[in-house]
C-alpha cells in the first residue's frame, strides 16, 4: 500500500562518505563538510540538522530542504524473554519492514532487512510469501541501525555486529547493500568493524563474483540448506538457475582469492535434510574448503508444513559432520516466543499469517 501526500524526501543516511564529499563539492562547500556531517549524524546522532552548531545557517537550510534524517516510524516493538527485540517499522511510502536486535555474550547484533519482500521464493521462508515490492535504499538500512543505536545510547551500549539476514536477498540489491555496509563501517561514523558485518545470500552467483572482486572484508554467509541439487531445488528455486556445482565454484574462487572462511547456513528440517546421508553428502560437498557450517533450528511457518528437527536429531547431525572433519556450530534459538522467523512479523502485519 503506497501512502499519498507524505513528504518523501531522500534520507541523508543514503550517502556514503565519498558521496557526501562529492555532494559538498557540488554545493560549493569544502570537502570536509562530509566529515562534519558524518560526525553529527553518526557520532552525535542528531535527528535535526539545525543542531549542527559548526555548520552555517545557509548550509543547514539547504540540507533541510533536500533531506530528511530518519525515514522510519516504529509500528510495534516486541521483546522476547531472552531480550531479543523485534521492531516493525514503516517506511515513508507506507511499506512495513522488520529488524531484530539480539543480545550475545560478544555484543549486540542487529539483523537488517534489505528489501520489502523477497522474490527468491524459498519454500520454507515466511519472507518468500510476500513478493518483492521494492529494494530498500542504503539509508533505509542505515536507519534501522540508527534507530536501535539511539535506543541503546542512554545505556551507553552499542550495536557491535550486523547481519544482513532480514527479509530480502542482499545480492538482488547489491549496490545499496554495499553502500550501507560502507556507511556503518566508516571510521568517522559508527565504525562497526568489517569483520563484524555479515552478508547472507541465497546464492546469486553474479553477486558472489562481484563481491569477490570488491575485496572487502565483510563476512559472507551462504544459505545452503541442502547438500544435493534435487533437494535444494525443492527448497530454494534459485538453485535451478544456479545449481550447486556452479555455486560452489564461485564460492571457492571467492574464498581462495580473498583468503576468507565461508559460513554455510543450514536450517534443519525434520526428516528432509537432517539425515546421516545428508550429513555425508554435505561433508563431501565442503571437503577441503575453508568453511564452517552453522546449523540453524527451523522456526516453523504455519503455512508450509516443514517441521523443526528435534534436539536429539540435531545433535546426531552435528556429530556426523564433526566426525567427517567439518567445522560446525549448532545455533540456539532466539526470540522464539515473538515470531522470530525471518519475515513472520511483517507477514502477520499484512494479514498473511
Ligand atoms: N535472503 C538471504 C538473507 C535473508 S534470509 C538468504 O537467504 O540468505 C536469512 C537466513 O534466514 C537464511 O539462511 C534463511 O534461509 C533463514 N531462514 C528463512 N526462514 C527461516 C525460518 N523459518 N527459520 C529459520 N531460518 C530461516
Ligand atoms: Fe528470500 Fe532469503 Fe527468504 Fe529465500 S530465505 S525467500 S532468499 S529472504
Amino acid at each position: 500500500m503506497i501512502k499519498e501526500g507524505v513528504t518523501n524526501l531522500k534520507t541523508i543516511y543514503d550517502y556514503t562518505y565519498a558521496q557526501l564529499e562529492e555532494y559538498a563539492v557540488q554545493k560549493g562547500w569544502k570537502k570536509y563538510r562530509a566529515k562534519q556531517l558524518f560526525e553529527w549524524l553518526y557520532r552525535k546522532r542528531i535527528d535535526d540538522f539545525s543542531l549542527m552548531s559548526d555548520v552555517s545557517k545557509e548550509a543547514i537550510a539547504i540540507l533541510q530542504a533536500e533531506f530528511t534524517i530518519d525515514p522510519l516510524k516504529v509500528i510495534s516493538k516486541q521483546v522476547s524473554k531472552d531480550g531479543t527485540t523485534k521492531y516493525l517499522f514503516e517506511l515513508q511510502d507506507g511499506s512495513a519492514i522488520e529488524t531484530v536486535l539480539m543480545h550475545f555474550d560478544y555484543g549486540k547484533s542487529v539483523c537488517v532487512t534489505s528489501q520489502v519482500g523477497c522474490n527468491m521464493g524459498c519454500t520454507f521462508c515466511a519472507s518468500g510469501l510476500l513478493k518483492k515490492q521494492r529494494d530498500l535504499t542504503a539509508g533505509e538500512m542505515v536507519a534501522q541501525i540508527m534507530y536501535i543505536q539511539k535506543e541503546l545510547d542512554p545505556q551507553e551500549e552499542r550495536v557491535s555486529n550486523i547481519v544482513v539476514m532480514g527479509t530480502g536477498e542482499p545480492f538482488d540489491n547489491y549496490d545499496s547493500v554495499m553502500n550501507f555496509c560502507s556507511i556503518v563501517n566508516h571510521d568517522r561514523g559508527l565504525a562497526i568493524g568489517a569483520r563484524h558485518i555479515t552478508i547472507s545470500t541465497s546464492g546469486l552467483i553474479e553477486g558472489i563474483r562481484k563481491f569477490a572482486l570488491a575485496h572487502v572484508q565483510y563476512n559472507l554467509a551462504i544459505s545452503l540448506h541442502a547438500p544435493n541439487d534435487e533437494l535444494r531445488s525443492k527448497l530454494m528455486p534459485i538453485n535451478k538457475a544456479y545449481p550447486l556445482n556452479q555455486l560452489m565454484d564461485a564460492i571457492r574462487d571467492y574464498s581462495v582469492n580473498n583468503n576468507r572462511r565461508i559460513t554455510f547456513e543450514y536450517i534443519l528440517l525434520k526428516e528432509l535434510n537432517d539425515t546421516v546421508e545428508c550429513a555425508d553428502q554435505l561433508s563431501k560437498l565442503l571437503h577441503g574448503m575453508n568453511a564452517y557450517v552453522n546449523l540453524i533450528p527451523y522456526n516453523e511457518v504455519d503455512e508450509n508444513g516443514y517441521k523443526t528437527t528435534d534436539s536429539l536429531r540435531a545433535m546426531k547431525f552435528y556429530d556426523a559432520l564433526k566426525k567427517r572433519g567439518i567445522a560446525v556450530t549448532l545455533r540456539t534459538k532466539h526470540g522464539e516466543d515473538i515470531d522470530a522467523a525471518c519475515g513472520q512479523l511483517r507477514a502477520k502485519h499484512e494479514g498473511r499469517l
